[in-house]
């Protein structure tokens, strides 16, 4: 007898062809076909008098054979007048057909058709139907079930792919399915048989409202279980890593409270409470690998330093990688002002420096007199050779790429302890699910007195009433962004396209000091104009997005955002983070091209009605889902087979307790279950 563990190829008539096509739908063997499930349902359960179809409706009809024409013209068509015994009648219409096909159809006889009412000139009409000639002797079409509809792939059709999940529904009759859930029936969820045979074939009472809705609770118990083994596997990954050991750090907080005491602000609860879980991390002998998120301008960089602080009080050096050379300067600038006065050596690596300088800093790095070390991407090439590297932060900034980042351990001799920080929040749903192996701090809160930034919107022609606003920002003394977001293939045609914009801009400005800074340019004159804007010397910066991360001039009071319909949700409010850092009123212009798509249209609107990054995070998941922000490093949150981590984010925490439980279990049962549902994992699975 053949076994749900049976690979698919074992159904007769199931070639290699269709394997591999099923095969790219994480289908390999019998039991995955059970979690295939349908799209929608057809309801075959009973026969709709014709004076109770509805035009649109899929019905299955019982009628009576009128008579039958054949169309002659460019096309030639079938035609097969139905009635029932009110005389009501129904067209049948086939636009191709056989001879055979004709003779079948006798008048008086009994057919059934299932198909969707259409109107036609004479009536009602079903094009194409399925249907059974009843008087011949054909089996009925009518079913006590609900009857499926799959999703496809290749071109396997749907009869096909019905017939398949058949058999392995078949065979899950008369077999046992592991079910590691049993006790999710406590919660009146159903079985996990139970559940599945529901949705392959759903009681005709059944409500199918809720199913469309992915809210019945037979779907539930399986986006549980789905949610559950998909944060599994993320939670092993981190047991593994946690049973590597490293360095304690004792917390001794003499610098600490140095930095404390000269700082001009006290830290917000968040960053003492994020400051307070870090070191927690630093104190184990356990790497630390933390994710620290926050919003635009809440204050990452301070709890950073203090992490650092740990380091160097206990003798480790620690390296800081920012994603762009102008954020490594800047990080450099911001961490000599908190460190200096402590007498701490901080070093900055970057790719633009020339040999000589390069070599030194490359030696102080070895030796260890650099006991903070701060760069680009440059930080973990070849030559650099750190002496005792403890701690790696990683400002990841707008991309969440945090997993590749982490080869970077490699540097030490032992694995350091990691922080990485965003840029933008995350939604709750995805840190609960795509990071579920990374330990979170977030902060929560902005520093106080921080006055919200007003967002206007407005259509690009109206560039004038902009060029005015500018004039009197820069008449109070402050400064200006314009950015320019092109969609232009090559950095060389975006520079060209922000260079007519700032041509434009010096001639309406004929009094303030206009700049432009873009990708194309030299690393050492980017930095010298970044500096030039940070201490005032320039009115207006007209720039590409590389000025989009972390970028920090609290004078800077003014943000226009020419074409921002063409950006995300995330970008945008990225890119409005640069105002309103310091003590005055800043203001977001976001010019658009109209007329605006519905979705650009929500996007301009959300940014004008809040300024909370978590609220903005949220609704960006929402638009774009999961696979978008993600981008391809998380395909397993974004290719889950029932669940969707926005529609079913209210599952998370019930699908959270139960991993809890489940990964001090059998290993054999843990695997199980990450087998089942992760493509991934399914595919080596298939290969042993
Ligand atoms: P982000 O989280 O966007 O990286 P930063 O770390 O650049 O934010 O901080 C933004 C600004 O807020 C900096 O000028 C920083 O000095 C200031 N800041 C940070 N924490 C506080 C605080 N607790 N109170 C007041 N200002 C603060
Ligand atoms: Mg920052």
């Amino acid at each position: 007898m053949q076994q749900l563990s049976d690979a698919i190829i074992s159904i007769h008539g199931l070639g290699p062809k269709a394997q591999n096509k099923l095969n790219t739908i994480g289908i390999y063997n019998l039991e995955h076909l059970l979690f295939h499930l349908p799209l929608r349902y057809q309801n075959k359960t009973y026969f709709t008098p014709l004076n109770k179809a509805r035009l649109g409706d899929e019905v299955l009809v019982q009628l009576v054979i009128q008579r039958v024409e054949s169309l002659l013209g460019k096309r030639r068509q079938l035609l097969c007048y139905l009635a029932d015994e009110n005389n009501q009648s129904l067209l049948l219409r086939f636009f191709h057909s056989n001879h055979y096909q004709k003779q079948q159809f006798v008048r008086n006889d009994i057919v059934q058709c299932f198909g969707e009412i259409k109107i036609g000139k004479e009536g009602l009409e079903m094009h194409h139907p399925e249907y059974r000639l009843i008087s011949k002797g054909q089996s009925t079409l009518l079913e006590k079930t609900l009857s499926p509809i799959y999703p496809l792939t290749g071109n396997i059709s749907q009869i096909q792919m019905q017939k398949w999940v058949n058999i392995a529904i078949d065979i899950l009759q008369k077999s046992p399915l592991e079910d590691s859930f049993t006790s999710l029936s406590n919660d009146n969820m159903p079985s996990l048989k139970q559940a599945l045979k529901t949705l392959h074939h759903p009681q005709k009472d059944e409500d199918l409202h809720s199913i469309m809705q992915f809210k019945h609770i037979a779907q539930q118990r399986l986006i549980v279980e789905e949610l559950c083994a998909q944060q599994l596997s993320l939670l092993r990954l981190k047991k593994q890593r946690k049973r590597k050991t490293t360095n304690i750090f004792t917390i001794k907080n003499t610098l600490s409270k140095q930095l404390l005491a000269s700082l001009g602000f006290e830290l917000t609860s968040a960053q003492q409470r994020s400051i307070f879980q870090i070191n927690k991390d630093l104190s184990s002998n356990q790497p630390m690998l933390r994710l620290l998120q926050g919003d635009v301008g809440s204050g990452k960089t301070i709890v950073a330093v203090f992490a650092c602080l740990q380091a160097i009080e206990n003798g480790f050096q620690s390296a800081i990688m920012a994603p762009t050379e102008i954020l490594a300067s800047q990080h450099m600038q911001s961490f000599a002002n908190y460190l200096n006065p402590l007498g701490i050596v901080i070093t900055l690596l970057t790719g633009s420096q020339n040999t000589r300088e390069r070599e030194q800093h490359l030696e102080k790095i070895q030796s260890g007199q650099a006991q903070v070390v701060i760069g680009t991407q440059a930080l973990f090439q070849g030559v650099v050779n750190f002496n005792k590297l403890g701690l790696v932060i990683i400002d990841e900034q707008h991309k969440f790429g945090v997993r590749q980042r982490l080869s970077l351990v490699q540097k030490a001799h032992n694995t350091p302890h990691q922080l990485v920080m965003t840029a933008t929040p995350i939604p709750r749903s995805l840190t609960m699910s795509a990071y579920a192996d990374l330990d979170l701090s977030t902060i929560d809160e902005l520093p106080p007195n921080r006055i919200p930034v007003t967002t206007i919107a407005l259509n690009n022609k109206r560039k004038n009433e902009v060029i005015e606003k500018i004039k009197q920002v820069c008449s109070e003394n402050n400064q200006v962004y314009w950015v320019c977001t092109l969609i232009e293939e090559s950095e060389t045609l975006r520079a060209e396209s922000a260079t007519n914009t700032y041509h434009y801009l010096m001639q309406n400005l004929p009094y303030q000091h206009v700049v432009m800074i873009h990708g194309k340019m030299h690393k050492d004159e980017k930095n010298t104009i970044m500096q030039q804007f940070s201490c005032g010397k320039i009115d207006v910066l007209v720039t590409t997005t590389v000025i989009e991360v972390g970028v920090n001039v609290p004078n800077a009071s003014l943000m226009v955002i020419e074409n921002s319909e063409r950006l995300g949700l995330a970008q945008l409010h990225q890119l409005r983070g640069r105002v309103g850092r310091g003590n005055n009123k800043s203001i977001c212009i976001l010019m658009y091209q109209a007329p605006l798509s519905t979705n650009a249209m929500q996007r301009l609107d959300i940014l004008r009605k809040t300024n909370d990054g978590f609220i903005i995070a949220n609704k960006d998941l929402e638009l774009r889902g999961p696979g978008e922000i993600l981008g391809t490093q998380q395909t397993g949150v974004a290719n889950m087979k029932v669940a969707d981590i926005t529609r079913d984010a209210y599952l998370l925490k019930q699908a959270r307790s139960y991993c809890d439980k489940f990964i001090n279990k059998d290993e054999k049962q843990q695997q199980a279950l990450i087998q089942r549902w992760i493509t991934q994992e399914k595919s080596q699975y298939a290969s042993t």
